[in-house]
């Protein structure tokens, strides 16, 4: 079969390949897949970042975001059959940890993910265990369905803590994620959006998806122009999505007194956090890492059935798998929002 692979270490390193169909064990099913989108997680491995350069055997085929038809189950499956329209939770969840056993599965002690610890989707077929199969209506189109992973991130981060609904929201960082939170929040009735962002590309979807103001932070003050728009105020909500320490600082500085800062962009190195401000201010820090499973996707799936989110316009390129470096080309270029690649 046609596959994408990282097959090898350092920058780039990405390539088509031709691994034999897999065949699920006890346990496992094979998808054929309709289609699956390229992640800042795939990103992160392009540039081989420490942390998945440590974890990884190479060739590994990438891809998590994903969305196909059961083809095959192996000995003992129960939760998916032939037929099933499905897509992949990424956590790969152990099922006996503390945190599992206390319905935190996203918070797994021992979370594998496919692309990365098991070959992924970026194929005309994956293997995975049937834990982490989540069961679409058969007439959900599998370009939205495949986008459902991420998707329950942007839902995840807009409905912990004090939600959105009827509050100031800031989405920094508007990357896919942060623009599926835009169109999330507007659709979970948030009163005020403002997208912060550096891209001109990303700014205006964001105002298409249903920002009420965009910002350039490279080019104002962003914690000032948050100040002018909430009658200086502050945003209730600040959802940090670009893992910058400049987006860090002006999201928690933008953050009204006992409002809620979300953290869902992993920074890359250890930050300074005024801890004094943080005790006169009262922010409320969440973490939001992944989905709750399996929760968000049901809010998720919901708001795209019922069509108050339209992801289309973030699926900015539909791509053939054979050309799927191209894909993540553009995303380097800052050309691209979501490319979604097809096997043919
Ligand atoms: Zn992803
Ligand atoms: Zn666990």
């Amino acid at each position: 079969m046609l596959a994408l692979s990282k097959t090898a270490d350092g920058v780039g390193g990405i390539a088509l390949t031709e691994p034999d169909v897999p065949d699920p064990g006890p346990g496992e099913f094979r998808l054929k897949v309709a289609a699956a989108g390229i992640c800042g997680t795939d990103m992160q491995i392009y540039h081989w970042a420490p942390r998945m350069a440590r974890r990884m055997a190479l060739p590994r085929i990438l891809g998590h975001e994903v969305s196909g038809v059961v083809e095959a189950v192996g000995a003992g499956v129960t939760r998916v059959a032939l037929g099933d329209h499905v897509s992949l939770e990424s956590h790969i969840y152990c099922g006996v940890c503390v945190p599992c056993k206390r319905g935190r599965a996203h918070l797994c002690e021992a979370t594998q993910y496919p692309g990365i610890d098991i070959d992924g989707a970026f194929a005309s077929h994956v293997v995975v265990p049937e834990v982490i199969a989540w069961k679409n209506p058969k007439n959900l189109p599998h370009e939205d369905a495949a986008m459902l992973e991420p998707f329950g991130i942007a839902v995840h981060a807009c409905m912990e803590g004090s939600g959105v609904t009827d509050q100031s929201v800031l989405v920094n960082g508007c990357g896919p994620i942060g623009l599926m939170a835009v169109a999330a929040a507007r659709a979970l009735g948030a009163a005020t959006i403002i997208a912060s962002d550096p891209n001109e590309l990303r700014r205006a979807q964001a105002l298409k998806s249903g920002a009420d103001h965009a910002f350039d932070p490279s080019a104002v003050d962003l914690v000032a122009a948050i100040s002018d728009v909430t009658d200086n105020a502050g945003v209730d909500a600040a959802i940090e999505f670009s893992g910058q320490p400049d987006g860090f600082r002006g999201s928690i500085g933008s953050v009204a007194k006992g409002g809620d800062f979300r953290l869902v962009g992993a920074p890359a190195h250890p930050l300074e956090l005024d801890l004094t401000q943080w005790l006169l201010r009262c922010p409320r820090i969440v973490n939001i890492h992944g989905r709750r499973i399996w929760e968000s996707w049901e809010s998720a799936t919901k708001l795209i059935e019922n069509r108050a989110v339209d992801l289309a316009p973030i699926r900015s390129h539909v791509l053939p798998l054979s050309e799927g470096v191209r894909g993540f080309d553009l995303i380097l270029k800052g050309e691209a929002l979501k490319p979604l690649l097809i096997p043919g």
